[in-house]
Order: C-alpha cells, then structure tokens, then sequence
C-alpha cells in the first residue's frame, strides 16, 4: 500500500527569486513529486514577503495550509495573531524564540500561547538547541513549562528538542497537549548516537504524537523524506508505527482525522 505522508514543518524558499507565489508553487510541485498529501508552511518574519502576500500564495495549493509568525513581544502580537488566523486564514501560530532571540519563560509568551488555545489553533515551536539558542539560555524546562501553562493549546516542539531529544520526550510524556516534530533532527545528527535517541524516543512514546516534517528548504522534500525513510527502516519501524509518524498522528495533531 502507498505510504500516506503530512510534511508538518515546511517554510517557503527564500532563495526562489519573485514573489511568495513562485516559492509556493516550487514546494506545491516538489511535494506532489513525492506524494505528499499536505504540508504545515510555517511563515518567518524574517523572510522579505509581507505576510498577507504569503497567506495569499497559500491559497493557491489545495495541499498547503500555513502557520503565522509572531514575536510574542510586538506591541501588537494579540491583533496579530487574530489578524493572521481569521482574516487571511492561517490555521495556528509559528514561534521562533531561537532567530527572534527571546525567552520562552516570558510571560508574554504564555499570553500568545494561550490566546493560540482560546481560539483552538495549534502553536509550533523552535526547539533546536544550536549553539545561539544555547548561549541564549536553551532549556527543556521552559517549554514543559509553557505547556503547562497553556494546557488548553496544542504545542508542537519542533526538531524534537535536537540533541536533548530524551528530555524533551520524557517531558512530553507528562504533557498531553505537547506532540514532537522530527525535522531536521533525524538527518542532521546522522553518524551520531542522537538518531537512536530520537528513534528510541518515538518508540517510548508508542508512536504517538510525534510528526514527520522536513524543515525543507534545508533539505530537498525528496532527500528528507527517502533519508528518513531509511532511518526508519533501520529501526524496524514500520506498518502501523510508521503511519503514525508519517500521517496519522499529523492528522490527529492538526484535528484532520476523517
Ligand atoms: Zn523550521
């Protein structure tokens, strides 16, 4: 059987000349290429396409929904949140405290956080602990935290907590609203004990709430989704197990379950 795939972190390629359309229609082709379903587009504030202009290229695949960027700190993060999800359809919240460089255990986080469940969109995360979010204060805590504050938002910590993938696991598991994202991870720590880390973590998990996601344009959508399908395999990874972190668990997460 064909295997169903959601590609849950995706951004648009800013190294594609011209307006947001033809990133759009550049990443629409490449995951159709590889019979992906649907793809999450998370919008970065820091790329140059205003994002009414994003929202709009959206539109024109029936494969891409998109997650809005906000600095929890701008004076009018609440407008603009609002504004991204019910006027120009964005259908959760993208946080990105690593380039945006600010504390997740700011209050004003939790605020934005929270508004996110009040109006039951999902909130993604950043969770890749490089060295700048390290020097900047890295920690699992503070997003357990968060969670913990929020308990009516569905988080999804994206890269699965890198290399501190076992915390960020252990403390999901006592977090239900929390699902974990394997893009980027999975590949980039390849040759390393961390894979098997990331790996054993979604088994203790049961395969539950755990996503697939490329981070592409890091990585090509096909070299993300055949490298992690090698990486799976070797784990003997398959079947039903296997649909979970490709398809079914995104479903579930982004409240698209037939
Ligand atoms: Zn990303």
């Amino acid at each position: 059987m064909k295997k169903r795939v959601i590609d849950a972190h995706l951004h648009l390629d800013s190294g594609i000349e011209g307006p947001a359309i033809n990133a759009t229609q550049e990443l629409n082709n490449s995951l159709a290429q590889n019979n992906i379903e649907k793809g999450v587009v998370l919008h970065l504030q820091v790329q140059r396409w205003p994002v009414e202009e994003v929202a709009e290229a959206l539109t024109s695949s029936d494969r891409l929904v998109g997650m809005v960027n906000v600095h929890p700190f701008q004076e009018d993060a609440e407008q603009a949140l609002c504004y991204g999800i019910e006027e120009l359809g964005f259908i959760g919240l993208k946080l990105h405290p690593r380039l945006q460089e600010y504390p997740i255990a700011d209050p004003r986080v939790a605020k934005l956080v929270g508004l996110a469940g009040e109006m039951n969109v999902p909130v993604v995360i950043d969770a890749f602990p490089d060295g700048d979010w390290l020097m900047q204060g890295f920690d699992p805590l503070d997003y357990a935290r968060l969670a913990k504050a929020c308990p009516n938002t569905r988080i999804q910590i994206a890269h699965f907590g890198g290399q501190r993938c076992i915390d960020m696991m252990l403390l999901a598991k006592r977090l239900p609203n929390v699902s974990l994202d394997l893009s980027f991870s999975l590949l980039y720590f390849r040759g390393s004990s961390v894979v098997g880390d990331i790996l054993y973590g979604c088994k203790s998990m049961g395969y539950s709430r755990v996503l697939y996601g490329s981070d592409y344009p890091d990585r090509s959508i096909g070299d993300s989704l055949n490298g992690s399908l090698v990486e799976f395999e070797k784990a003997d990874i398959t079947g039903n197990d296997l649909d979970r972190l490709l398809y079914a668990n995104a479903q579930e997460f982004y409240g698209w379950s037939e």
